[in-house]
């Protein structure tokens, strides 16, 4: 076995933090951020999330069809987002579209708005259908990591409105658990805690491999975990009160 020690900062790093008006982002260092593409410096994600959108853009053969409209944003990008969108859009549709500073999933490097190339691409809400190369686009994305963050029908917990073309990297398996079972990022951070360290964990067999998830709640200085030797294993704070891990293994 192997010991992992966690401490209560941790909780607020990893691929599976929920960042909303509740929990704003608490992670502001520390990111490892890329650019999109040579042709599109100015968007930039974190270096995981960048290699799995291009390994899903390549595996619907998507040559310039899809294109990046926003990635990162500093605070202060946000902030002058924020502020120019009250002054050209008035305070409702901004409230809908715009998170406000530090409550932006675009400052986590783990968020991408994604618009269908045309000649007039709408910075805020870019089109994104869900025919055509886009939705290609859809029916991969949860193989790749991805999930549509602010769904329709969700909008009372996400405090977003339904924004077609907003892509949040979460990692697979969480992303086909989360789109299987119909559930927004907020639910997901509390349907997982069903399944915590001390009992079952859920469990998903694909292509000869296990993968097991479980809940690991954050206790107040150290938080201790014991893994298997052999396991391939992943960490991730949920930005709330503990991890979510994830563990492959091999099927023999
Ligand atoms: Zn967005």
């Amino acid at each position: 076995m192997r010991t992992i020690t966690l401490n209560e900062f941790d909780i607020f790093h990893g691929p599976l933090i929920l960042v909303n008006k509740d929990y704003p982002i608490q992670n502001k260092n520390n990111l490892n951020l890329v650019p999109y593409s040579p042709e599109y410096k100015e968007v930039q994600l974190e270096a995981k999330t960048s290699s799995m959108l291009w390994k899903l853009l390549e595996s619907i053969n998507c040559n310039n069809e899809i294109i990046p409209v926003s990635g990162y944003r500093s605070k202060e990008e946000q902030e002058e987002i924020f502020e120019n969108s009250l002054l050209e859009n008035g305070v409702e549709f901004t409230h809908k579209y715009v998170a406000f500073p530090d409550q932006s999933e675009h400052q986590t490097g783990l968020a991408i708005d994604l618009g269908e190339n045309s000649d007039s691409i709408d910075f805020i809400r870019p089109k994104f259908p869900y025919t055509g190369i886009c939705g290609e686009f859809r029916s991969k994305a949860a193989q790749y990591g991805f999930i549509e963050r602010y769904s329709k029908g969700k909008e009372t917990m996400t405090g977003i409105a339904h924004e077609p073309w907003h892509f949040r990297y979460v990692g697979y398996p969480h992303s086909y658990i989360i789109e299987y079972n119909g559930l927004s990022l907020e639910e997901y951070i509390q349907f997982i805690k069903a399944y915590p360290y001390e009992g079952e964990p859920l469990s998903i067999k694909s292509k000869g491999t296990e993968v097991k998830v479980f809940f690991v709640e954050s206790k107040t200085d150290k938080t201790v975990i014991e893994l298997s030797n052999n396991d391939l294993y992943q960490i991730s704070g949920n930005n709330v009160d503990g991890f979510i891990v994830t563990v492959w293994r091999q099927c023999s």
